[in-house]
């Protein structure tokens, strides 16, 4: 990894010799991307952006909570980045949502913990899941709730009033399958 790191750089400034002095100066990153961890759901690969685009919070399930890992990130991306867009992007496949979907694993409490709301959110719409047929199925429209559910939470944090510019907000899902976004839902 380190020695893709130096080539990576070796690159860069070979296209701009100053590409790393201007992004070093400051950043000023358009887009809040709140994604999931899983390794196949980069922000900036799968949306080809590139370093200074995107202002990224990556965790299990893509999930925004009261703790300050959240609130600190979603202040900081609306009142000093002033971001223009706040994404929440959920993917097809989330294992952290077809946990949430199973029986607790006694040997991850901390996981345990984290998927909490998710499985209350599934709980609350059991009628809904209970008409898909499969467990993929089901954990695929779960991942769709979770993301409208996501959105909801960022709607009602009290820093959104405090923004000069309220950014929009959007919910997107990813598929693994075919390595597309797809918009879920969107501010006019
Ligand atoms: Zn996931």
């Amino acid at each position: 990894m380190l020695v893709e790191n130096l080539a990576w750089s070796n690159e860069s400034r070979e296209r701009d010799p100053d590409y790393f002095q201007k992004l070093a100066h400051a950043q000023k990153p358009t887009f809040f991307w709140i994604g999931c961890s899983d390794s196949r759901v980069p922000a900036e690969t799968v949306t080809h952006a590139s370093p200074g685009e995107l202002f990224v919070l990556r965790n299990i399930a893509n999930m925004i909570g009261t703790g300050t890992n959240s609130s600190s990130a979603l202040e900081y991306a609306i009142c000093v980045l002033e971001v223009k867009h706040v994404i929440v992007c959920g993917h097809y496949g989330c294992g952290g949502v077809r946990a949430a979907l199973l029986a607790e694993n006694a040997s991850t409490p901390q996981l345990n913990a984290r998927i909490e709301p998710l499985r209350r959110l599934a709980h609350f719409h059991r009628k809904d899941l209970e008409t898909y047929p499969t467990l993929d199925a089901r954990i695929n429209r779960l991942v769709e709730l979770n993301v409208h559910a996501q959105v909801d939470v960022i709607r009602q944090y009290p820093v959104l009033g405090r923004a000069r510019r309220s950014p929009k907000l959007h919910g997107w899902v990813y598929g693994l399958r075919d390595g597309l976004l797809r918009e879920l839902s969107s501010d006019p």
